[in-house]
């Protein structure tokens, strides 16, 4: 046998022993006394060996102590964050969105309760026009949205009786842009009954050769639509966050601390919602722990995800209070200046890995939320323990988040703004004030300090493509590190086997694009 190949039989049986591993255990990696608080690019993880298909790696992970996802992801409460249509698509790929509450108790219990009727392929929240409306406004919203199939109802709004429909056809030759849809609309409609499956539905549209077709109850009123074009590109989810028995998609929803928010939380179960986040920037309060002790009393079936913690300490209440998971970061948010005027937070990789390993004695699983800018973040925020991860930044800007895109200096943006801007803080928010303030404990005062910003960011396309390149992305990033799940992974760092190293500043340079004179950064396709 040559020399060599029996060395390394050797060594290998040395390396057998986990203390004399290559790099740095966990523990090691956030001695703070050594390097102070770390953040996600402070540090990198190790490869090990691969001996299986990236395709098979399991990303299921718990984000309360009785929900589990197949895909660790949750979208933010934010108002250009998360509304239906977020959280609706959130729940289909695997993860669960977080209804904003910087808006009515009623309106965000409708949004809930569209997430909760959803049915794939329907569109539950169709744009509706009244016959009174004018030509001009449907082509404003051709403009905007690229379709022109509006249903009419007698109150312009769904649920209202539906009276007509305006196609492209109907005002592509009308030159008098303030002409009545009620003069121009389509009043021959085909429909279909409120309970239609999908395959019926398709059925219909493809005898009747219509771009769209209403959804009607028992008294003719709209209660949603459906599109050809939705439907030639209909998918399956098989990943879909679904709730066991009823098969709707799971939901959440933030609320604040303060007694108003009980009623407020009232609507929200009543509209099906599965988990509540206690929206708050600092957790460990009073008014947090008398809520979370009030609501395990009142709804004990409902999961409360408390926070935002960065201690063990703050941990420590809110897990003895009855948290069933909680929401780590403080300042770490893309949109934050927490820090710079509180100077209160904590350097988001050792707030997740101090606060989960905490947590984890107590089986209380944790979110790291807030500086999530890539798929290598997300699997080191799991790697020191976090069970999911929360995301803004990353989330807006795609076709499912709030808001109009908008061109500037030729780029096509949307509007992504800190829920502790001056700008959110002052949105009314309904007859409940505004949740924004709540969240900041700044209702009471004359001069409000901002915590966030107002920016752009840059259109992302559709979230429907981008969490699936999440999800490969961190099927590959375990493959390279050896682990099948995100279970077996952090089992793994728990034992001392998968190991880390700092990165000094000259080596994130090294780890970047460097020394090019151009380049382009296509992520995915
Ligand atoms: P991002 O994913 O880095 O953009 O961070 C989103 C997270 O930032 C949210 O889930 C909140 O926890 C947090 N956040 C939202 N608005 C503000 C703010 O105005 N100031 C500080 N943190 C905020």
């Amino acid at each position: 046998m040559p020399q060599n190949i029996l060395d390394i039989s050797q060594a290998n049986a040395t390396l057998s022993s986990y203390k004399s591993r290559d790099g740095l255990s966990v523990e090691a990696l956030l001695d703070e006394q050594l390097s102070g608080g770390l953040t996600y690019n402070d540090f990198l993880i190790l490869p090990g060996y691969i001996d299986f298909p990236a395709h098979m790696a399991s990303l299921e992970s718990k984000i309360t102590k009785n929900i589990t996802l197949k895909t660790p992801f949750m979208s933010s409460p934010m108002d250009t964050v998360t509304e239906t249509d977020m959280a609706i698509s959130m729940a289909l790929l695997g993860g669960i969105g977080i209804i904003h509450h910087n808006c009515s108790a009623e309106e965000q219990a409708d949004m809930v309760r569209k997430v909760k009727k959803f049915e794939n392929g329907f569109i539950v929240d169709p744009i509706v026009l009244s016959p009174d409306h004018t030509v001009a406004d449907v082509k404003a919203i051709k403009e905007r949205s690229g379709f022109c199939g509006i249903p009419i109802t007698a109150t312009g709004k769904l649920n209202g009786k539906l009276v007509g429909i305006v196609t492209a056809r109907d005002i592509q030759f009308h030159s008098d842009d303030s002409s009545a849809l009620k003069e121009i609309m389509t009043t021959d409609l085909v429909v279909a009954k409120k309970g239609v499956t999908l395959t019926e539905a398709n059925e219909i549209l493809k005898t009747s050769k219509k771009g769209k077709l209403p959804i009607v109850d028992e008294e003719g009123n709209l209660v949603s639509l459906l599109a050809r074009s939705d439907l030639l590109k209909n998918q399956s989810y098989p990943l879909a966050s679904k709730a066991p028995d009823s098969k709707q998609l799971l939901c959440g929803a933030a609320v604040g601390t303060r007694p108003d928010d009980r009623e407020r939380l009232a609507l929200l179960v009543d509209a099906g919602l599965d988990v509540v986040v206690l929206d708050s920037s600092q957790g460990n309060s009073i008014y947090q722990l008398e809520m979370i002790r009030w609501i395990k009393q009142t709804y004990p079936k409902l999961d409360v995800i408390a926070g935002n913690v960065v201690t063990r300490e703050q941990a420590a209440n809110l897990i003895e209070a009855g948290a069933d998971g909680l929401r780590i970061g403080m300042g770490s948010g893309s949109i934050c200046i927490t820090q710079e005027v509180m100077a209160a937070g904590r350097p988001q990789a050792t707030a997740v890995y101090r606060v989960s390993e905490f947590a984890a004695r107590f089986g209380v699983p944790t979110i790291a939320d807030g500086g999530i800018g890539n798929v290598g973040h997300i699997v080191k925020a799991v790697a020191l323990g976090a069970s999911a991860v929360m995301m803004g930044g990353m989330l807006a800007g795609t076709t499912e988040s709030p808001g109009e895109y908008f061109y500037h200096e030729g780029q096509r943006l949307k509007r992504y703004r800190g829920m502790g801007s001056i700008d959110a803080m002052n949105n009314k928010g309904g007859k409940d004030g505004n949740a924004a303030t709540k969240r900041y404990f700044s209702e009471g005062d004359t001069v409000k300090v901002a915590q966030g910003v107002v920016g752009n960011v840059i259109d992302k396309g559709s979230i429907r493509k981008f969490v699936p390149y999440l999800i490969t992305g961190i099927q590959h990033s375990l493959q390279d590190i050896g682990h099948k799940s995100i279970v077996d992974f952090q089992q793994a760092v728990r034992e001392g086997v998968v190991r880390f190293e700092k990165r000094t500043a000259s080596a994130q340079l090294e780890g970047g694009v460097h020394g090019l004179h151009s380049f382009e950064k296509k992520l995915f396709s």
